[in-house]
């Protein structure tokens, strides 16, 4: 787990051990009851989720399925503002390669080195990135959207170990 997301855990779980009304951070919907520990606790961290999801949860480890935390309500990205989606897409790219190749740089290597938690980095993503569309990280690759079509931007690292950028701007 990232340290980002054992945060976010941690300050759910205090939350909660506060009494705090909150949605069931699994599902997200207003179905917790009152108090918080006469909810289900969670199979996949220590948090209390609503009944429907305490269900769900003993039907998927019976099917042993998972249903990671990247998943869950509580942890999906807050998506800062962004005005890219109005900009022509070769706008789009020169900005983004401008203000966000650096932190895009930081993730590409994080998802690389640490691929375990990738679907956490990419979560991350959306958090750093403003205006990002979609990540893909095996291989690893962002899209923005613009107004004119997408600007899309792919990273890998060469047998010289330097890490090499591929640029493009596809029409709509
Ligand atoms: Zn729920």
């Amino acid at each position: 787990m990232t340290e980002r997301m054992e945060r976010r855990l941690l300050d759910l779980k205090a939350r909660q051990q506060a009494g705090e009304h909150m949605m069931c951070p699994r599902c997200g919907a207003d179905t917790m009851k009152e108090p918080v520990c006469t909810n289900a606790l969670s199979r996949v961290a220590d948090l209390y989720v609503c009944d429907s999801c305490g269900t769900a949860e003993a039907m998927l480890a019976f099917m042993k399925q998972d249903y990671p935390l990247t998943s869950w309500a509580a942890f999906q990205p807050v998506r800062p503002p962004s005005d890219l989606e109005a900009l022509p897409a070769a706008e789009v790219l020169q900005r983004v390669m401008k203000e966000q190749a650096d932190t895009l740089i930081h993730l590409y290597r994080m998802c690389r080195d640490d691929p375990e938690n990738a679907s956490e980095y990419r979560l991350e993503a959306f958090e750093s990135c403003p205006g990002l569309t979609e990540v893909w990280t095996q291989p690893f690759y962002v899209k923005y959207r613009a107004a004119d079509g997408a600007a899309i931007i792919m990273f890998k690292t060469g047998t010289d170990g330097r890490i090499q950028i591929a640029e493009c701007v596809v029409d709509k």
